[in-house]
Order: C-alpha cells, then structure tokens, then sequence
C-alpha cells in the first residue's frame, strides 16, 4: 500500500540523464572521469528511492521536495566508491588480542617482509643454491626448532586446521581421547569439537566438566583408540574444585599405550607469561620438554604474529602431518609465511627484538609509561576541546583472544564526558569517523585504554574525538 505522498515522492526523482545534464554537475566532470560520475549518479538515485520507500507515513508528509543531486553529493558519494570495505581501525578496547578487529597487528619487520613477498617474485618453493624445487616449510622450520626446541616444525593456515591436519592424519574413522572440561567454543559460536568431528575421528569424552582424572583416560582407551587429546582451555576457566591431569602424566599414559599425544596450545607463547605481567603458565618450550608429542597453537594469539597454525613436535609424527593431501588445502600462504619467519626471526634473536612485536610490547608497557601517555592524551584533548572533558582514569586491559581470562592488567585510560551526548551517540561516532576508533563504555563514559593504542595514533587521536565535542557542544 504505497500512500499518494511516496509515489509522488518517487515520481520526482530525476533520470540519471537529466541529472548529468544539470550546469552544477558539469563542474565534477573536469575532477573525474565520466563512468564514476554516471556510478556516483546511478547509486545516489538508488539511495533516494530507497530512502522514501523506507519512510513512514509522517516523514513523507513532512518531506515537502526532494533536493536536487548537486556536485558535492557526487564528490562525496566517490570518495566513498573509493573507500574499501576493509581498513584500518583504531583500537582503544585495551583488549589487546581482539578476535574481531584483526587480533594482532603485525611488527614493523613483518610489514616489511610481507611488502616484498606481495611485490617481487620469491623463493618461496625454490632452494637457490641447487634452482630446484624447495620447500615452504624450509623458511621456519629451522627457526621453530631453535626456539622451541623440538625437533621438526610446519604451518598452516590456523590452529583450527592444525588440529583438524592432526586429527585426520592419525585418527580418521578412529577414536580421540579428550577430557570432557576441555571441549572448548572458539567464538563465532564454532565449537572446536565439531571442527574436529570434520577430521573423520570420534571424540570421546572422559571426565566431568570440572575434574578428570588419570583413570578416566585409562579406562576410555580400546582398541579403536588413536591418539590423546589435550586442549587448553584458553578462554575460559572453571575455577574452583578442578583437577585435570599433568601433560607428562597424560605422556606417560600415551606411551604406554603406543598412542600420540596431541596438545592443542590455542595462544601459545614462547615468553614466559610471568615476564609479560600474566599469570604464569607454561610456555611451548615447557610443553615441549613435557613430552607432548605434537603441539598446536597459533600464529596471531599472544605470538603476536600472522594468522596461521603453528605444529612442532617430534619428525616421526610431523613427517605424516605434512604427507597428508589434507595438508595442501591447509596451506600457508606465501604473504603469511613471510610475516610469520619475521615475527619468528625476533623471538629467535633476542628478548630486545621481540619486545618490538606489537603483542608483546603492549603486555610489557608498565604502569608508569601508560599514565604518561594518558597525561599526553588528556591533555591535548582538553587543550583543543572545551577544558575537563578528559580525565584519568586507572583501569584494567585484557589479553583477550581467549587467553588468561582471569587476568586482569592495571592500566590507564582517559574517559571522556560525552555530554551532551549520550554515551551510546557517542561511541556511535568514534567508529563513523575516519579511521573509525572502537572504544571501550564503562560507568558512563567513554574510555580510551592507552596499552592498545599505537604511537602515532595517540598524537591522531585528540583531533578525531574533538571533532565530535566540537560538533555538538
Ligand atoms: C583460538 C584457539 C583455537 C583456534 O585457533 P585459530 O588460530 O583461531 O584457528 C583452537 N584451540 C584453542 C584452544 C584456541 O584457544
């Protein structure tokens, strides 16, 4: 039931001929050529269509005449043509690994090593010194078995292929043993259980969700069982009356038995957690020595590298992993792995090399260092804004990514008062802006946590809020 004012409405809006025949839109022709413009035109007549259909009864009585399409819609609608979908955001969350907004920025040597792989042709699968064929792996295999000591290592695209890639090759139409407390949900409502169902084997659960015991996993193996599964449980926690088995009791076990026993690390971390201001937990070097046989974890979690799934373990196991034609769909692209050898090449050079990897850095920020920036911030945006918007405010930072869920890191953060905007209207704004900004809401008001912000972005940064306060005060 369209009512006479909205067809009325619809039957103004103008041709795209008549509106590149209008004298103000020649004035564009000279900036653009002219099937952007024809674009530009033909999408902003479909907004306007659009936009009357959607109307209720009341704005179409209120909406006397259409405005005309000028030379400044057309410019603004091109600009936004060109704008990918894609792109940068500015994270002030204080949630350092933010599964949504890209988990880990890349280190300036990662940038760089994706740069060149992106651009040039490369050695990717070519061994220079022979000019024969060579292998991806070949370019981090050496520099995972330095650093985590174990004896081989691949990668794939992510840690949930890892698992799948582990699964598939030793247990396909077999049986898994995992603990019942460790059937983990990775966000995204995917549930590594039903990721790992894909793989051909059956998961069979010991335990209650809280404690799971030696005998349980002893009891649970036949002869249909082929492998031990460990996961950690990453991101969440059960606290409380929990047990679960030691990883080298679960080896003990595994052996005995002729079975691998597969760790699934989620965010595995080479630093030790203690020294990053995180509770302590072990590292892959740790769980290495523990005796797991295959350890699984990934690249863009608190490695602070490229998103891929990182495997290291014993060479009669990965030897099978990377034989499986699974393997070739799971593969690491060749952008990935150069991120990935550069991230790796820091942590293998020196404690000062990985303090550079962004992850890293913003764990390591301390207290004195986050007030400062906090000082700077506030300031400047009291300085250009109407004074004692801004304030300082102690509060706490989030590994997140699903790791440590319980810990908590003292941080700073400036809250702004957004009156008289509503708290909501603002923050709405902050992601409208260019780049958008994703802030964090507490009590009220708006925060900005300095440990997630970059360098350059803290001196971006009080221009951008300011042109919000600015506009509605
Ligand atoms: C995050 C996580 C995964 C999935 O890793 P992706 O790299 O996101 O594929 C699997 N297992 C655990 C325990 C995790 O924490």
């Amino acid at each position: 039931m369209g009512s006479v004012k909205k067809n009325k409405l619809l039957r103004e809006i103008p041709s795209v001929d008549e509106v590149l025949r209008s004298p103000d839109i020649k004035k564009v022709s000279k900036e653009y050529n002219r099937s952007m413009i024809l674009r530009a035109v033909q999408l902003i007549l479909e907004d306007k269509r659009k936009t009357i259909l959607l109307m209720d009864e009341s704005m179409t009585e209120n909406l006397q005449k259409l405005q005309p399409v000028n030379a400044e819609d057309i410019r603004q609608k091109i600009i936004h043509m060109k704008e990918p979908s894609f792109k940068r955001v500015i994270n002030a969350t204080g949630i350092i690994i933010h599964t949504n907004i890209g988990r880990a920025p890349l280190s300036d040597d990662a940038v760089q090593a994706v740069t060149d792989a992106a651009r040039y042709y490369s050695n990717l699968e070519f061994d220079i010194s022979t000019g024969k064929r060579g292998q991806r792996y070949s370019h981090v295999k050496g520099l995972l078995q330095d650093i985590t000591g174990a004896e081989s290592g691949i990668v794939v695209n992510n840690n949930a292929a890892a698992v799948l890639l582990c699964l598939s090759t030793f247990a396909k139409g077999y049986e898994v043993i995992i603990s019942r407390g460790e059937m983990i949900e990775i966000g995204d409502s995917f549930r590594i259980p039903e990721i790992m169902e894909q793989s051909g084997a059956k998961l069979v659960e010991v335990g209650s969700t809280n404690r799971t015991h030696l005998e349980d996993y002893k009891n649970a193996i036949t002869k249909n069982t082929k492998m031990i599964l460990k996961v950690h449980t990453s991101n969440y926690r059960i606290v409380g009356f929990t047990s679960e088995v030691e990883l080298a009791e679960l080896n003990k076990l595994a052996k005995k038995n002729n079975l691998p026993l597969l760790l699934d690390m989620g965010s595995g971390n080479f630093i030790k957690a203690e020294e990053l201001g995180l509770k302590d937990e072990p590292t892959v070097q740790d769980e290495v020595l523990s005796g797991a046989d295959i350890i699984t974890f990934s690249g863009d979690k608190l490695l602070g590298g490229p998103q891929a799934g990182i495997i290291v373990g014993k060479n009669k196991f990965l030897d099978l992993l990377a034989k499986n034609p699974l393997n070739r769909a799971l593969r690491i692209d060749k952008l990935t792995l150069a991120a990935l050898e550069a991230t790796l090449k820091a942590y293998a050079l020196s404690e000062e090399n990985a303090a550079d990897i962004p992850v890293i850095k913003m764990l390591k920020l301390s207290e004195p260092e986050l007030k400062n920036r906090a000082e700077v911030l506030a300031q400047a945006i009291n300085d250009r804004g109407s004074s004692d918007k801004a304030e300082i405010v102690k509060d706490s930072s989030q590994v997140g990514g699903g790791a440590y869920p319980l810990n908590d890191i003292p941080t700073y953060a400036v809250a702004v008062d957004t009156a008289p905007l509503a708290v909501n209207a603002f923050e709405n704004m902050l992601r409208k802006l260019t780049p958008p900004v994703i802030a964090r809401i507490k009590n009220d008001r708006v925060l900005f946590d300095m440990r997630t912000l970059l360098d350059d972005e803290i001196e971006i940064l009080p221009n951008l809020i300011c042109s919000i306060i600015k506009k509605n005060s």
